[in-house]
């Protein structure tokens, strides 16, 4: 990491020494408090009220067991977490993520992240995140609801439309949020639509949150271009992930002109000189939940590569859509080679610090995740508004409050990054202003 000023050093000595071993939280604060140096020097009224130590201490931890059944009738154990990390801004909102992955220090890191990302969404969101080391590859539908339905009987006490939503991430997609939806329901006996989002259409979803993610991180793409009098037509895309933000990136930079050559999974990636088959990725991903392997079964044009790093296939425009940490330096230096003008996070940190630091000194345009995947939990929000007036819009129409979203979030990092004298850094515009906004909010509340 960069040196941190000697105002913020010792609050990132005390996160270190307060929560032992979660190395992705750690990162995610440095990242943070590295642009936070000229803030505090302006405003020392956030040190005076501690500001920045109760930011890093969430406002409430669970943790419980999930019990349930399997298939072959044997029990089944795994842990469950929920952050409630930081309501100056409204209720806790933040994603479920069900990955064998998943401990108390990576719900951390994208708890803290999610506080900031809502901040930039210019809605009334707080932050938080949950998730389960449970695996969802290869269960039946049965085991997911029977699990789904088993964590929804310990964390319903702890959510509501005013308190605590959840939505879905990696694992948590609109099969799971229906089956914790119809717990949630049977235990209260409410049909409280906004207590979770991501919902089907059938019953309180909202258009456009399903394509939110992989939309906005394209729009936000499109916005830093622009700022240098570029576009995205006629650019080779490469995106990472084959889930729900890299599908929906991969389709929007098409639509807008882009020829999207590569796209990949935990397994390898496949590359597609004739630009991705959308259509067939789906039918690969979202319905047979299959790898990518069978994408290139079926297309004639497709290559798979088993292992390797997608970010060997050259392109100008990258869009990291799967997991943290996923590029290195390694991969940023072969992708700056290979010509690439602009990165932008469609997931959460994928991007290594080493990675993040040689895209910035080698000039490539650099978006952040909480600034270019806030049009997920932004849509997010519009559904819980939907939900609160009984109401349901058109596509069309939440489309553009999503691209309107988007327009403000690049508009508030670049204007922070002006006025705090790191012009064009999107990394220190997106903490700077997330952070103005929410530490404002906390002391207005006073210490709570
Ligand atoms: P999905 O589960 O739909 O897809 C995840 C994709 O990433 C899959 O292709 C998966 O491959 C791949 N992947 C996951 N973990 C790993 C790993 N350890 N190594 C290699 N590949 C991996 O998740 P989402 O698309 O919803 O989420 C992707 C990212 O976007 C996450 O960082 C999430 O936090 C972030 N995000 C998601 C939002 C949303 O609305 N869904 C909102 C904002 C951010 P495989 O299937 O082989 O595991």
């Amino acid at each position: 990491m960069n040196e941190l000023s000697s105002d913020l050093e010792p609050h990132y000595a005390t996160v270190l020494a307060r929560n032992p071993g979660e190395t992705e939280f750690h990162q995610a604060v440095a990242e943070v408090l590295e642009s936070l140096a000229p803030v505090v020097r302006k405003h020392p009224d956030y040190l005076h009220h501690a500001v920045i130590e109760r930011l890093c201490e969430p406002e409430r931890q669970l943790i419980f067991r999930v019990p349930w059944t399997d298939d072959q009738g044997r029990v089944q154990i795994n842990r469950a977490f929920r952050v409630e990390f930081n309501s100056a801004l409204g209720p806790y909102k933040g994603g479920l993520r069900f990955h064998p992955s998943v401990y108390l220090g990576i719900v951390k890191f994208l708890g803290f992240e999610q506080i900031f990302k809502n901040a930039l969404t210019g809605l009334p969101i707080g932050g938080g995140k949950g998730g389960s080391d449970f695996d969802p590859k290869g269960r039946s539908d049965n085991e997911v609801m029977r699990f789904c339905q088993s964590l929804m009987t310990e964390l319903y006490r702890h959510l509501g439309e005013y308190t605590d939503v959840p939505a879905g991430d990696i694992g948590v997609g609109e099969r799971e949020i229906g089956y914790l939806f119809g717990q949630y329901k049977r235990i209260t006996n409410r049909y409280e639509s906004g207590v979770l989002t991501g919902k089907g259409l059938a019953y309180g979803g909202s258009q456009v949150r399903r394509e939110a993610t992989g939309y906005g991180t394209v729009f936000f793409t499109e916005q830093m271009l622009a700022s240098t009098g570029s576009s995205l037509s006629g650019r080779r895309v490469v995106v990472s992930g084959s889930g729900n933000v890299a599908i929906y990136a991969a389709q929007k930079a098409a639509e807008l002109g882009a020829q999207v050559v590569a796209c990949s999974d935990s397994s390898g990636y496949v590359v597609d000189e004739a630009g991705l088959d959308l259509a067939l990725l789906k039918q690969v991903k979202e319905v047979d939940r299959a790898r990518l392997t069978a994408y290139a079964a079926e297309r004639g044009s497709a290559r798979f590569v088993a292992g390797g790093s997608v970010w060997d296939v050259p392109c100008e425009v990258a869009l990291p859509c799967a997991t943290q940490n996923e590029l290195d330096d390694a991969a940023a230096l072969k992708l700056v080679e290979n010509g690439v003008l602009a990165v932008a996070e469609g997931a959460n940190m994928p991007c290594t610090p080493d990675a993040v630091r040689l895209f910035q000194e080698r000039s490539v345009l650099f978006a952040p995740g909480k600034a270019a995947n806030a049009g997920g939990v932004a849509t997010s929000s519009l559904e819980m508004q939907q939900n609160a007036s009984r109401d349901s819009w058109s596509f069309e129409h939440t489309e553009q409050r999503l691209h309107e979203i988007m327009v403000g979030v690049h508009e508030r990092c670049a204007s922070a990054a002006d006025e705090y004298g790191s012009p064009g850094n999107y990394v220190a515009g997106a903490n700077i202003s997330s952070f103005i906004q929410v530490a404002d909010a906390m002391l207005a509340l006073g210490v709570v």
